[in-house]
């Protein structure tokens, strides 16, 4: 590199003039913090390396895949000699079957599961099951939890309970969206109000049982309690959206977490993506095998893909789960993030920031709050130009976390307590100047 070019500069240009806004998936842009966004051109276990060759610590790992890191010698091996035998077939294969048994055989509320290729796919799928299942049309969901962008979940709260919601993109009929209702995460009063006022028509409750897509926000036990009961009371199906915290949080995902808390829980289905295709486009869905039996060819719910089920995203998906099915390997894992978030909070009190943070095995959160939030509106009172300087400061200390206050992060199996120090270190740096 010649000392005044900036690849990423020049990539970044050159990107919007053909894709819009330079980027394939909005959030890359750094739209909210401002600033270049980083093209990657190579990564190794913690790291990637920009167009100008500069090193970062990766703490979104693909926004959640990367559990391993990147680049894992046994995951590597798996997707080459998968790609030699054939990219793809529109025919079933065996990984596909040893796939499906390795999900099913670690998260037991699932007895069956179909593959698909992205979270949103698996979300959508998962909704059009929970209606045929129940034949009913409403869904409800919370604020501040992603599924995806399927028209029916592109909406925020609206201003009643009776009102539905309004959507959060042009294009979406408000035909389209007239059956979902969205509520408060963890406020059980509004909850029951919406049973009560609707629950007969409920098709499903749809939610991240800890909200990854409003920085890092848990489901209180009891509001997960509450929801189980009145799904089963109301005869709505519960649809555990895992695919940021399965395989990430725990083995059985966070579902066998909240397990230890509530005897007996599980949700009617659960969405998975991310972590079960290692960094592959792959994800799925799943559920008890009377739910599961009704989709197409053996029921009447319809779903299909052309590349459902990749012979090459399997191979990457069954030598991730295998990886990280080694005993000790969560806790290890959840030790190293707890120690990340520890040790920023220290940082923090030790330069008079306003901070805290979360995590639950290799997921974490942080705000410039003093105290965790609960919902979306009280994330939302994180000072954002505050967060934008954090983001930059640690951006020119080699430190990659996600460009946007909202979003969770995620430590892989490669991050060492080196790169855990380093990372203190340079935020420490950043604080001072906050
Ligand atoms: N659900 C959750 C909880 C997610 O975090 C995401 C993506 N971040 C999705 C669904 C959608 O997945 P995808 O981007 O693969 O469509």
């Amino acid at each position: 590199m010649t000392q005044n070019t900036d690849y990423n500069l020049s990539l970044f240009e050159r990107a919007k003039a053909v894709i819009p806004g330079g980027v394939n998936s909005p959030v890359r842009a750094f739209k909210a913090v401002g600033g270049t966004p980083r093209f990657v051109k190579r990564a190794q276990g913690a790291y990637f390396w920009d167009a100008n060759d500069q090193r970062y610590i990766d703490y979104i790992g693909s926004w959640g895949p990367m559990i391993l890191g990147h680049g894992h010698p046994a995951v590597l091996g798996a997707v080459q000699k998968a790609a030699l035998d054939g990219f793809s077939f529109g025919a079933p294969t065996e990984r596909e079957v040893e796939l499906a048994e390795a999900i099913i055989e670690r998260v037991p509320s699932m007895d069956m599961v179909r593959l698909v290729s992205s979270g949103t796919e698996a979300g959508m799928s998962a909704i059009r099951l929970a209606r045929g299942a129940t034949g009913r049309s409403k869904i409800l969901k919370f604020e501040g939890c992603y599924h995806g962008h399927a028209d029916a979940l592109l909406v925020k709260a609206g201003s009643g309970l009776a009102t539905f919601g309004n959507a959060t993109s042009a294009g979406v009929p408000p035909e389209v969206i007239q059956h979902t209702l969205v509520l408060e995460y963890n406020n059980v009063v509004q909850l029951e109000e919406a049973f009560a006022l609707h629950g007969r028509e409920i098709a499903c409750l749809m939610m991240e049982p800890i909200a990854g897509n409003m920085n890092f926000v848990r489901a209180s036990v009891p509001f997960t309690r509450r929801c189980r009961e009145l799904c089963t009371e109301y005869g709505a199906l519960l649809i555990y959206d895992e695919v940021m915290t399965g395989f990430r949080v725990a083995l059985g995902g966070a579902q066998s977490v909240y397990a230890q808390h509530i005897p007996g829980f599980a949700p009617d289905i659960t969405v998975m993506g991310k972590v079960i295709g290692g960094g592959m486009p792959l994800a799925a869905f799943g559920g008890r095998r009377e739910v599961m039996e009704l989709l197409a060819p053996l029921g009447a719910v319809y779903q299909a893909g052309t590349l459902s089920g990749n012979p090459v995203a399997t191979a990457c998906g069954l030598a991730t789960l295998k990886e990280v099915s080694r005993p000790g390997f969560y806790d290890a894992l959840a030790s190293r993030t707890r120690a990340l978030v520890t040790a920023l909070e220290a940082a923090a009190a030790d330069e008079g920031v306003p901070f805290c943070g979360d995590s639950e095995g290799g997921m974490f959160g942080f705000f410039l709050l003093p105290e965790l939030p609960q919902n979306y509106a009280q994330v939302m009172r994180t000072d954002g130009a505050r967060f934008n300087r954090l983001f930059h400061g640690l951006l020119d200390r080699g430190v990659y976390i996600a460009p946007a206050l909202y979003e969770a992060g995620f430590v892989s199996a490669a991050h060492t307590d080196e790169d855990i120090a380093a990372t203190v270190a340079a935020t420490r740096e950043v604080f001072r100047t906050l």
